[in-house]
């Protein structure tokens, strides 16, 4: 979306950004984004959608990439507007990759180890609305009259491209995101590949289906034009609005087959948002039972279930156990873990069935996650 905030908000930059580097090391290990990695795939968090002055975002590309490492992202895309442009005439620049060569260069000299790609985002009225082409070669050759010709020059360049805010009110004032007729046929050309179910602060129900429906792969991102620690809780247990993408290895151009392959879970409003056969092995892997004993003078069994995710996690209670001091609804907090009395005296093995509530599969639909559990010592 872009920013209209930027004029109000332009002499308070100057002054947040020079806080920032007088402040020296800030800490960074808080604030990280953390997954386990699952069976055969590295879960790599990725923001496929930043901005920089270089079109209407408020901080220099070195800024992002400060950003981006705090938060512990493995990969982010500079995704500058090609047709808004509204501090050009203070920062004219002819090429438009002028600001992932700039974020590029900083990562270089402070030897960071972050995956920076080049991006574009293409910015016209509905249909086709705004949509990212990222891993490009070359920003310029999608400055084109006619919108088509954008998307084929981004097929040209093998880019990954995706509906950026397909519920963006200036296109849909009634918030519900649709396929047009040009849509359909990107799709079917195969020039659109992913959708965003959540931009920053906002989630699409039908985005979301409209990703199951047609195959496109399922994204989350910041679209960040300000400062990410302006837009979200971040010293409050809040985080950017991200991608866990599950990727063979944690190059740029394995994290861009793993984007093809649909292998993706948007992170948003600490809800996981993905296919059901790329969300469960996160969930299982995330959430585990690390002890189940049996507690003394009772037949009540202690089980303790571990998050080493930085999701905390709500699970409802499924099946006809019950837990001595919890209701049906329990959380396990992000690296934390909760210890249920099992009741009703439970076998030496049994399974624990979980609605789980802070994750979607399609649109109001929660996965289920089963926990087996072997009493130690029964
Ligand atoms: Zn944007
Ligand atoms: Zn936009």
């Amino acid at each position: 979306m872009t920013n209209a905030f930027s004029t109000i908000w332009r002499c308070g930059v100057v002054v947040m950004a020079s806080a920032l580097w007088v402040s020296g090391t800030l800490a960074t290990d808080e604030r990280a984004i953390q997954f386990p990695d699952v069976p055969g795939f590295h879960t790599v968090a990725v923001d496929l959608h930043t901005h920089s002055v270089f079109s209407d975002g408020l901080v220099w590309p070195d800024i992002r990439v400060e950003e981006a490492r705090r938060d512990g992202l493995d990969l982010i895309a500079i995704t500058e507007h090609l047709e808004y442009q509204p501090h050009a005439d203070d920062i004219p620049h002819p090429d438009r990759n002028r600001s992932f060569e700039l974020a590029t260069e900083y990562v270089d000299q402070q030897q960071l180890d972050l995956l920076v790609v080049n991006g574009a985002e293409i910015t016209r009225d509905i249909p086709p609305g705004h949509v990212n082409a990222v891993f490009l070669a070359d920003a310029n050759p999608l400055r084109t009259n006619m919108v088509m010709d954008a998307f084929l020059a981004a097929d040209r360049q093998e880019a990954f491209v995706f509906w950026n805010h397909p519920a963006y009110l200036d296109h849909f004032p009634d918030g519900v995101a649709q396929l047009t007729d040009m849509h359909r046929e990107l799709i079917q050309r195969r020039l659109l590949h992913g959708i965003e179910v959540a931009n920053a602060g906002s989630y699409s129900a039908e985005a979301l289906q409209i990703a199951l429906d047609h195959n496109l792969t399922i994204l989350g991102v910041s679209d960040i034009h300000g400062f990410i620690d302006w837009d979200y809780d971040i010293h409050d247990g809040g985080h950017r609005t991200v991608t866990l993408v599950l990727a063979r290895e944690r190059t740029a151009e394995a994290v861009r087959e793993a984007l093809l392959a649909r292998r993706t879970i948007a992170w948003f409003n600490n809800l996981l948002i993905g296919r059901e056969d790329v969300l469960m092995p996160l969930l299982e892997t995330a959430i585990t039972v690390s002890d189940a004993v049996v507690r003394s003078q009772s037949e009540v069994v202690d089980v303790t279930l571990s998050n080493s995710s930085d999701a905390s996690v709500d699970l409802r209670n499924t099946n006809s156990y019950r837990f001595a001091e919890h209701s049906a609804v329990v959380r396990v907090p992000a690296h934390g873990q909760v210890t249920l009395g099992v009741t009703g005296e439970p076998q030496s093995a049994f399974d624990l069935e979980f609605e789980v509530l802070t994750a979607l599969v399609a649109p109001e639909t929660h996965p289920t996650l089963r926990l087996h559990v072997e009493v130690e010592g029964r």
